[in-house]
């Protein structure tokens, strides 16, 4: 076994552990909470080390990076995108993701229902709010999002499976919980509106999954904490 294994083992020993004492404390199934590995910034190695210990839903932030790195990855793995998606790369994204949880606009929306008709092949989606409201970040408004949900009704080659959020960076954990309740409460409120159920809540990161799975995250995106710090600089947008 390869020394990128054995940390990337015990790093996951841990994260299995956190997220069962969170589902116990909240008494909630483990198995309804599942891991993406982030992998940007992260070699191949790492990355095909975390599929033999039996991860399979794997994340990227960049479609550049993912182009560049999927080929190089075990087959059978499931690509989540991440990161802000640019309307002229929904293409190329649609062909290396299984499921793109960024999906901020109804304009990126459009361009991807347009590029799947093309492919003739569906696709699974997540919106990505901005519940904090910061400026600085991607995603929807809450109020934004719910006045605007029904037009995805029309955009039938996207399966809308979600939310997904990112928590304001902060160094008291607590503070992000009321930014996971209003996800959880958007995600009611929505799929209500659309009459569908949205199951997935992609919420909670290295450092505040325990909190996001009490508030009912179904996917929690683990970077840092499964394969260590990221090894290049990371650039932001
Ligand atoms: C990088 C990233 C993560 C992982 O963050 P860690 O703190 O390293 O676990 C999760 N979600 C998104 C959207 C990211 O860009």
């Amino acid at each position: 076994m390869s020394e990128v294994t054995d940390t990337v083992r015990e790093n996951l020993t841990v994260i299995r552990r956190r997220i069962l004492s969170a589902c116990e404390r909240s008494g909630r199934n483990p198995k309804g909470v599942d891991i993406l590995a982030v992998s940007k910034f992260h070699p191949p190695t790492a990355i095909a080390a975390a599929a033999q210990l039996g991860l399979t839903r794997f994340g990227e932030s960049r479609v550049q990076e993912a182009k560049a790195k999927i080929p190089q990855c075990p087959t059978g793995l499931e690509w989540h995108l991440i990161g802000h998606l640019q309307s002229n790369k929904a293409r190329d994204a649609l062909k290396l993701f299984q499921l793109i949880q960024s999906v901020d606009s109804l304009a990126l929306a459009r361009e991807l229902q347009k590029q799947a008709e093309k492919l003739a092949q569906p696709l699974r989606v997540l919106l990505e709010v901005n519940v904090s409201g910061e400026g600085s970040k991607f995603g929807w408004v809450a109020d934004h999002l719910l006045a605007t949900i029904q037009e995805f009704r029309a955009l039938h080659r996207l399966e809308i499976q979600g939310l997904m959020t990112m928590a304001p960076f902060t160094t008291n954990p607590e503070t992000v919980r009321p930014v996971f309740r209003h996800l959880r409460e958007l995600r009611d409120r929505c799929a209500e509106r659309i009459g569908a159920p949205l199951p997935i809540l992609s919420m909670g990161m290295s450092g505040d999954l325990e909190i996001a799975i009490e508030e009912g995250a179904t996917l929690v995106r683990v970077g840092t904490a499964l394969f260590g710090e990221r090894p290049t600089f990371e650039r932001v947008g």
